[in-house]
């Protein structure tokens, strides 16, 4: 799988990830991020004031626009929103799964979970 196709195809795992993901699921992804990112506990608090994974990382990313941790250790597309962000992780994650970095690893399997535990929710 390129990289193109495996980007696009993680706009599809997010969307999906994020749609019928449980709190506590969402709390894992968001606490993963905060430690991964070394944000000290910022994205858990903001997440227990507003539990929108979507809202607080897109906030996150405008509010770290200045920093380059994110383009570092993901991309510089990364920066742009959750989307992005969340697509760029599942791109690198899924096509070097051993050679991926840290972050990436970590919350490309989140996000596996979180996209294989949607499959079995009844709806
Ligand atoms: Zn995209």
């Amino acid at each position: 799988m390129n990289g193109l196709i495996a980007h696009e195809y993680g706009h599809h795992v997010t969307y999906r990830a994020l749609r019928v993901s449980t709190l506590a699921d969402q709390r894992t992804l968001i606490r993963a991020l905060d430690e991964e990112f070394g944000l000290g506990g910022y994205l858990v608090a903001q997440f227990r004031r507003n539990p929108d994974v979507k809202a607080v990382v897109d906030a996150w990313l405008a509010d770290w626009a200045h920093n380059t941790t994110v383009a570092r250790r993901v991309s510089r597309y990364a920066m742009k929103n959750h989307q992005e962000f969340f697509a760029e992780i599942w791109a690198e994650y899924s096509t070097s799964t051993f050679m991926a970095r840290s972050p990436v690893r970590r919350i490309g399997e989140i996000l596996r979970t979180m996209t294989e535990r949607s499959d079995v929710v009844v709806r």
